[in-house]
């Protein structure tokens, strides 16, 4: 299989049935058929400390199973990949950048990525790193990829749902010389995957949408090969930002239902976004499934799923707090991906660059009559109290 082939396995293993598979080892008769959490902080270990299971800050059973799961979806299609698990999504983010990265190299990041970039672009630029930064949509990147060492891609980005154009922006990147890695979190492998369209590392919260209750943070990378995985891995133990074996094992439990939940969540959100198309008090809109979207087309060819998230504008930040008050079926909270709907005005948390009534909307598993009918029913109420 080349990293040119779009599908790989299509037709013969379907994504669901891949994903209620993903990791599990060969059946042992009377054993079951996920094992479950191996607590282990050493193993023993007579004579040379060799093999996978040394101690627990280098490996555990649990987090191998996890990782075989996700390199499962995420490059079905693909020979030599290596996939290590975090405490985090940031954890899994600062592996890959601060393995890679020295002193006198220069970085690409997106400008209007992930909200923790910029505390992570200051530690970056402390230890002597260049720092550029480009808009996710565009392909901008390419105008300050010149003699970088590493082009970070978030796609498509959070919270404002622009899109690159992944396979492009490798080819140019690589010939220059660049590793690139890319965000994978809003996309989830089911959605697309990174290392098929060229890239060396898929980097992923699994806090989101792969693991999707809400209930436990995840990190991964997923590297192109045995020589970065080495010193992402390197990274993870010198750190040691390690998942506890009960989140692993959580994270594993929940990858059965993956395929379930994003039809349903990316469902709903087709259906909503399309619902917020005719009011008037919306503005900006963005969701990559929309045919009319901004993002559309390079999504259309590189994502197999457009993700659960959908974006707008309300007209200010007091309209968007009712609007998120009157909801009864959507949570005001943080993170996204959930099967439970969450939404907040981004805006509270400063370091996104959003307007006081951006609202970003996270389409759970409810049925979808019932939640476009509570969204439109809130939105009729932060209308009518309008002072
Ligand atoms: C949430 C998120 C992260 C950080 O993940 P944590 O698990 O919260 O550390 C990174 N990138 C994107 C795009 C995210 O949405």
């Amino acid at each position: 299989m080349t990293a040119n082939t779009p599908e790989p396995g299509a037709g013969t293993t379907g994504e669901g049935t891949r994903a209620v598979r993903a990791g599990l080892p060969a059946p042992v008769k009377h054993e079951p058929s996920m094992p479950g959490p191996v607590f282990a902080a050493h193993y023993h270990l007579p004579g040379e400390p060799t093999g996978a299971y040394t101690y627990g800050r280098d490996g555990n059973p649990t987090w191998t199973q996890l990782e075989r799961a996700i390199g499962e979806l995420e490059a079905p299609g693909v020979d030599g990949t290596e996939t290590l698990v975090f405490a985090s999504g940031m954890a899994a983010i600062s592996a890959v950048l601060f393995s890679q990265l020295r002193a006198g190299e220069a970085v690409v990041l997106p400008d209007d990525g992930y909200q923790a970039l910029p505390l992570v672009r200051e530690q970056l630029t402390a230890f002597g790193i260049e720092v550029r930064t480009a808009p996710t949509g565009g392909d901008a990147q390419l105008e300050v990829l010149d003699g970088a060492r590493l082009l970070w891609i978030e796609t498509p980005s959070n919270p404002g749902l622009d899109v690159c154009d992944v396979r492009r922006l490798a080819d140019r990147a690589h010939a220059g010389g660049a590793l690139v890695a890319v965000d994978n979190t809003l996309a989830t492998p089911l959605g697309q995957r990174p290392l098929e369209l060229g890239a060396d590392f898929a980097v992923a919260s699994g806090t989101k949408q792969l693991t999707g209750h809400g209930d436990v943070l995840l990190g991964y990378v997923v590297c192109r090969d045995a020589a970065l995985a080495a010193s992402v891995r390197n990274w993870r133990k010198v750190v040691g930002a390690i998942q506890g074996p009960m989140e692993a094992w959580l994270a594993h439990r929940s990858l059965a239902t993956l395929e379930l939940r994003a039809e349903r969540q990316n469902a709903n959100a087709l259906a909503l976004a399309q619902a917020l198309r005719s009011r008037t008090e919306v503005s900006g809109l963005r969701y990559p499934g929309l045919p009319e979207d901004p993002s559309h087309a390079v999504a259309a060819r590189q994502m197999h799923r457009f993700g659960c998230v959908v974006s707008f504008t309300l007209p200010s930040r007091a309209h968007a707090e009712r609007f998120l008050d009157a909801l009864h079926l959507v949570d005001d909270a943080t993170s996204f991906g959930g099967v439970r709907s969450t939404a907040e005005r981004r805006g509270r948390w400063g370091g996104d660059a959003v307007a006081e009534g951006f609202v970003r909307f996270s389409a759970g598993a409810e049925n979808t009559e019932d939640l476009v009918a509570d969204v439109l029913r809130a939105l009729d109420t932060a209308l009518d109290q309008r002072g």
